[in-house]
């Protein structure tokens, strides 16, 4: 496959397709400054909690599981099932609207700094074939070199190293779904044991392998659909990746500029194209391929620093501070943003409060709801109690009530871990022709972590018409 020429970028289509549309290989330089060292840290930061948190426990039970099979989610200890899917539309609110307020403050920046495919792709993937094959020129001159032994040496361990790595992710993925304990578990039996969790162990590292090792930069250009909406939701004040025209302009090849002082600060080096990973030259100003990566802002600044003149010219900025406009933080747009993070924040916290770790749901029973016998009116009712939990919960259930009575008079008992239970029940109105209030309360005590909770649940009387 032919490689990038970074110094003859094409104008009229995407730079990593060459005239006929075929795919053009990126290797992008080597770089080094402050912002790839912060940035290095803050991915393994996030590669860190990637992979330990599968392994974390908590209160007993795995501190995040989605454990789709019994339908529950658990977050520090505290189970969330089904019922609990409104938390589900506001976490994705807080989540989706974090992600527009960040984008319209500072561009890509997710893209950058957070987003899975950069952080593979560019502290593991990129960091195997660099170790294994060389540099960018050691890369390039394999590519071009006719094929010789060393090279399907060193390709055949690439390859082996991405199935390896890609195996390890698809299985810590996994692990967030069913838990290591049980992932462990199914490894040392055969696959027929676990066809669906080996299927999708399996589709996920061929997944993982085609993309950070294969498709690359491609997925971020052609069919990442944040990278197509972003710029309707940047503008004017949006602080991105930039390249100071006002200063770099005009460009011209070489030390020039130490004669003629009209010149720009730009030596036309093209440092700064050739380590971007997407193959775009930032002096052409912002461009949908631009994940706001700051591998030419470092490069840049060596640039400048090697050639005595200050650094950043390419650098975070705004539209306004380029063009010497007053930059604004607050615009109405951010203000309203604001405004639907506050509602959803506020639905979350409320919903959360409503949560509940033991859940009892009490209906009347569809045929003959009441039966009259000599002892007063018999109301027949079912319950379905449910523990979500990861340990057994002991229950005791009884009527609030002078002019009514349960019947058995308490319902007590202990469900198991993750089971439910349905119990009938009566409610037996010795005086029902003289009743006046048809609602009755039922007190429910469950014992939670050693912690005895009371809740109350309304039930209604039926009477004979
Ligand atoms: S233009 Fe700069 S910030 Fe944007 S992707 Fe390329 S190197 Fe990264
Ligand atoms: S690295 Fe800086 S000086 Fe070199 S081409 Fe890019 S903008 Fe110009």
């Amino acid at each position: 496959m032919s490689t990038l020429d970074f110094r003859d970028l094409p104008e009229d289509r995407l730079a990593t397709t060459d005239a006929e549309g075929n795919r053009l290989w990126i290797i992008p330089a080597r770089v080094r400054g402050h912002w790839k060292n912060r940035k290095t840290i803050f991915h393994i930061v996030l590669l860190a909690i990637f992979v330990l948190t599968p392994w974390l426990r908590w209160g007993g039970s795995p501190i995040v599981l989605f454990d789709i099979f019994n339908r529950q989610f658990v977050f520090f200890g505290k189970v969330f099932a089904s019922h609990d899917a409104p938390l589900l539309f506001f976490v994705l609110g807080i989540l989706g609207f974090g992600l527009i307020i960040a984008t319209a403050l500072y561009g890509r920046v997710w893209c950058g700094w957070a987003c899975p495919q950069t952080v593979f792709i560019e502290q593991v993937f990129r960091r195997i074939e660099t170790w294994v094959v060389g540099n960018r020129a050691a890369q390039l001159a394999a590519r071009k070199a006719p094929m010789q032994w060393k090279h399907i040496r060193r390709n055949t361990l690439k390859w082996i190293l991405f199935v390896l790595v890609s195996t390890i992710l698809a299985h810590t993925f996994i692990a967030y779904f069913v838990s290591w304990e049980k992932l462990l578990q199914m490894m040392q039996q055969p696959p027929e044991e676990s066809w669906t969790t080996f299927l999708f162990v399996i589709v996920f590292t061929g997944l993982i392998l085609f993309d950070f090792a294969w498709f690359r930069e491609q997925f971020c250009i052609i069919m990442c659909p944040y990278g197509r909406f972003q710029s309707v939701l940047m503008d004017q004040n949006s602080v991105t990746v930039s390249y100071d025209y006002n200063r770099g302009e005009p460009r011209v090849r070489g030390l020039k500029k130490d004669q003629d002082p009209s010149l720009g600060d730009c030596i036309d080096c093209y440092k700064c194209v050739s380590v971007c990973p997407t193959g775009i030259d930032i002096r052409r100003g912002t461009q949908l391929e631009c994940i706001g990566c700051t591998a030419c802002i470092d490069a840049c600044d060596e640039v400048m620093e090697k050639v005595n003149r200050p650094k950043g010219l390419i650098r975070y900025a705004s539209q306004n501070e380029l063009e010497g406009q007053a930059q604004a933080f607050w615009s109405p747009r951010l203000f309203g943003y604001l405004g639907v993070m506050g509602l959803l924040i506020g639905g979350f916290i409320f919903t959360l409060s409503q949560h509940q770790s033991f859940y009892v749901a009490i209906l009347r029973q569809n045929q003959r709801p009441y039966v009259v016998t000599e002892s007063g009116l018999m109301n027949n009712f079912k319950m379905h109690l449910k523990n979500p939990t990861f340990e057994p919960v002991e229950y005791s259930i009884f009527l609030d009530s002078e002019v009514a009575e349960l019947a058995p008079e308490k319902i007590t008992g202990m469900i198991e871990a993750n089971q439910d239970v349905h119990r009938p029940f009566f409610v037996r109105i010795p005086q029902w022709e003289t009743l006046d209030e048809r609602s009755l309360t039922m007190v429910i005590r469950y014992k939670i972590k050693g912690q005895w909770v009371e809740k109350f649940e309304t039930i209604r009387a039926v009477l004979p018409k």
